[in-house]
C-alpha cells in the first residue's frame, strides 16, 4: 500500500463537519428534531464511486440520526436515454444497501409547482422575460472583475412578463429566443447572482412529462425548490455549488416555499488513476474504449460490482475517506485495501492455475485419485473444509518453475523440493521441452509420507505452491484487469492531449486457466480468493458452468503502487 493510503486508513471512522453540524442543529432544536436528506442524481449516466460517497453520506446521516433520505431524480434536462439511467441508479443505490422506501421523487413531478413559483416571482417583480440573445446575455453578464449591465428588457411590467412567460410556456417562442431571469443584481460580485436564468425553452420530449412542457426550470431554481417541497433539512452537495448557495437561498426566500432547507457543501471524491465525470465516462462508453458502463474497469458502481467489489467494501471506503471541505485526490489503493479487508474475511479460498504448466508425478499411480481436505477460509474456521482431487497429472503455475533460478527462488527448479498446498512434497526430476525449446512438462516425484503437505521427518521445504489435478480441472477464462489510466491524475492533461491519451493499453489481459472443480459451479457474482493469485469474482454477465469466466477484483497485495514509483 502506498504512503498516501496508509495515512488515510487511520483512524477508521473519523467524525466530520457535516455530522457535527447536524448534531448541533438537533441540539438547538432546529427543524423540530428532523433530519431529512436527499440524494439527487441527474439521470444522464450511470452512478460512479463519487456518487457512492454522496449516497453513503446522505443515507448514512439520515440513518444515523433516525431521519429519512429521499431519492430524487433531478430530471430537468430532457434527454433520450434517461429511463435506462433511472433504472441503473435505483439498482445501484439498492445494491449499496440503502432504502428510500416510498420516497422516489422526480424534479419533473414538481414542474407545475415550480411554474407557479416562477409566476409568484414575476408577480412580485422579481423575475422577467429577457429577449437578449444567448450571446448578448453572456456579454451583459460582465466578468469576475467587471460588473454586468442591465438588460434592456429588465424593466418590463409585471403584466408584460406574465403574458410573455405564458407565451413561452405555450411554445410560441423558439429555443433561445427568450428566457425567464431572476431580477437580482447585475453588479453582484457573485456572478451567479447577476440575474440568473430560471427557465429556458427546450422543445424536447421528456421521459416522464412527455411533450407537456417546452419550458424547463434551470438547475439552481429547481433544485432549491425541490428541496423545499420535500422538506429537506440538510441539502448536502459538492463544493462547486458553494458559489450557488446565495442563489439557492434567494430562490427559497423569494417564493412561498413550504420549508427552508440549508445547503452544505463538501469536497467531491477524486480518485487516482480514475476519471469521475459523467461526460468523460460517457465518452469512454460511446467511443468503445470499454465494453460499456459496467465494464469492470469503469469507476461506475456497476463496474465495481462486476469487478467483484462488495457493497460493504465501498461503504467502508466511504467511511474512511471521511468528508472534508477541501478537494483532494484519494489513492485508489485505499479502495483496493477496503476490498481486500472485506474479502479476506469471507471469500472462499480455492486454487486456480492462471498460466498452466503440466507436471507428471512419476511415482504416483496412474489410476489413483485421492480426495484431500483444503481449508475454505483460514480467517473463518466456520467455513470448514472442502474436498480437492489429487492425481498423477497436475498443473502448476508457469511462474512457479524456473529452470535456472536466481538465488532467492524457493519454488520449483530442477532438483528442488516444494510443497503442493494441502497435498504432498514433490521434487523436480526432469524438464521436457518441445522442438522450440519451450518447456511443456515437468517430471517430478512425490513423497507419499508427506500427505496433507506435512513434513514426514522435520525436513523443511521453503516453497509452497498451488496446483490443480489435470483430469479434474475446469477450464476458465480469467480476465486480469488493471487500472484504466496510466496517469495518476488523468484529468490533468498536457497541452495537445486529452484524457484518452492516458488510457492504459494493457488494462485487460485474458488468460485461460485450469481451476479446481468447485469453480465450475459458482454463481455469477460469487467472490473467491484464488490462493496466491488474488481475489476473483464469477463474472455477473458472462459466467456459466459451461464456460466459467472470472474477473480479477484485486491482487493480494498492492502491486501498482510499486510499479508506478519506478
Ligand atoms: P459528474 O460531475 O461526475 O458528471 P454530477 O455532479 O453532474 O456528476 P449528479 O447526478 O448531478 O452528477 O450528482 C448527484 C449527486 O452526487 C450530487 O449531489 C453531487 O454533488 C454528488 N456527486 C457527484 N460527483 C461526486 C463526487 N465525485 N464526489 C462526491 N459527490 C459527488
Ligand atoms: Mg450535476
Amino acid at each position: 500500500m502506498s504512503e498516501m493510503a496508509e495515512k488515510e486508513i487511520t483512524p477508521a471512522t473519523p467524525s466530520h463537519f457535516i455530522r457535527n453540524i447536524i448534531r448541533e442543529d438537533l441540539k438547538a432544536g432546529k427543524n423540530d428534531g428532523r433530519v431529512h436528506t436527499r440524494f439527487p442524481p441527474e439521470p444522464n449516466g450511470y452512478l460512479h464511486i463519487g456518487h457512492a460517497k454522496s449516497i453513503c453520506l446522505n443515507f448514512g446521516m439520515a440513518e444515523e440520526f433516525g431521519g429519512k433520505c429521499n431519492l430524487r431524480f433531478d430530471d430537468t434536462n430532457p434527454e433520450k436515454e434517461e429511463v435506462e439511467y433511472v433504472e441503473s441508479i435505483k439498482e445501484d443505490v439498492r445494491w449499496l444497501g440503502f432504502d428510500w422506501e416510498d420516497r422516489e421523487y422526480y424534479a419533473s413531478d414538481y414542474f407545475d409547482r415550480l411554474y407557479e413559483f416562477a409566476i409568484e416571482l414575476i408577480k412580485n417583480g422579481k423575475a422577467y422575460v429577457d429577449h437578449l440573445t444567448p450571446e448578448q446575455i453572456r456579454e451583459y453578464r460582465g466578468t469576475l472583475t467587471e460588473p454586468g449591465k442591465n438588460s434592456p428588457y429588465r424593466d418590463r411590467t409585471v403584466e408584460e412578463n406574465l403574458y410573455l412567460f405564458e407565451k413561452m410556456k405555450r411554445g410560441e417562442f423558439e429555443e433561445g429566443e427568450c428566457v425567464l431571469r431572476a431580477k437580482i443584481d447585475m453588479a453582484s460580485p457573485n456572478i451567479n447572482m447577476r440575474d440568473p436564468a430560471l427557465y429556458r425553452i427546450k422543445k424536447a420530449h421528456h421521459h416522464r412529462t412527455g411533450d407537456k412542457w417546452v419550458v424547463y426550470p434551470m438547475y439552481d431554481f429547481a433544485h432549491a425548490l425541490s428541496d423545499a417541497i420535500e422538506h429537506i433539512t440538510h441539502s448536502l452537495c459538492t463544493l462547486e455549488f458553494e458559489d450557488h448557495r446565495p442563489l439557492y437561498n434567494w430562490c427559497i426566500e423569494n417564493v412561498s416555499a413550504p420549508s427552508r432547507p440549508v445547503q452544505i457543501e463538501f469536497a467531491r471524491l477524486n480518485l487516482s488513476y480514475t476519471v469521475l465525470s459523467k461526460r468523460k465516462l460517457l465518452q469512454l462508453v460511446r467511443e468503445k474504449h470499454v465494453e460499456g458502463w459496467n465494464d469492470p474497469r469503469m469507476p461506475t458502481i456497476s463496474g465495481f460490482r462486476r469487478r467483484g467489489y462488495t457493497p460493504e467494501s465501498i461503504r467502508d471506503f466511504s467511511d474512511r475517506i471521511g468528508v472534508a471541505k477541501k478537494d483532494s485526490i484519494v489513492d485508489l489503493s485505499l479502495l483496493e485495501f477496503c476490498l481486500r479487508e472485506d474479502l479476506n474475511k469471507r471469500a472462499q479460498r480455492c486454487m486456480a492455475v492462471l498460466r498452466p504448466l503440466k507436471v507428471v508425478i512419476e511415482n504416483y499411480p496412474g489410476d489413483k485419485v485421492e480426495i484431500l481436505d483444503a481449508v475454505n477460509n483460514p480467517e473463518d474456521p466456520s467455513m470448514g473444509v472442502r474436498k480437492v482431487p489429487f492425481a498423477r497429472e497436475i498443473y502448476i503455475e508457469r511462474g512457479d518453475f524456473m529452470e535456472d533460478p536466481p538465488k532467492k527462488f524457493f519454488r520449483l527448479y530442477p532438483g528442488n523440493e516444494v510443497r503442493l498446498r494441502y497435498a504432498y512434497f514433490i521434487t523436480c526430476k526432469e524438464v521436457i521441452k518441445d522442438e522450440n525449446g519451450e518447456i511443456v512438462e515437468l517430471r517430478c516425484t512425490y513423497d507419499p509420507a508427506s500427505r496433507g503437505g506435512n513434513s514426514p521427518d522435520g525436513r523443511k521445504v521453503r516453497g509452497t505452491i498451488h496446483w490443480v489435478s489435470a483430469a479434474h480441472a475446469v477450464d476458465a477464462e480469467v480476465r486480469l484487469y488493471d487500472n484504466l489510466f496510466l496517469k495518476e491524475d488523468p484529468d490533468d492533461v498536457e497541452e495537445g492531449k486529452t484524457f484518452l491519451d492516458y488510457i492504459n493499453p494493457n488494462s485487460l489481459e485474458i488468460v485461460y486457466a485450469k481451476a479446481e472443480p468447485m469453480l465450475g459451479n459458482a454463481k455469477p457474482g460469487d467472490n473467491f480468493q484464488f490462493e496466491r493469485m488474488g481475489y476473483f469474482v464469477a463474472d455477473r454477465k458472462n459466467y456459466t458452468s459451461e464456460k466459467p469466466v472470472f474477473n480479477r477484483s484485486v491482487t493480494l497485495r498492492d502491486t501498482w503502487a510499486k510499479i508506478s514509483k519506478k
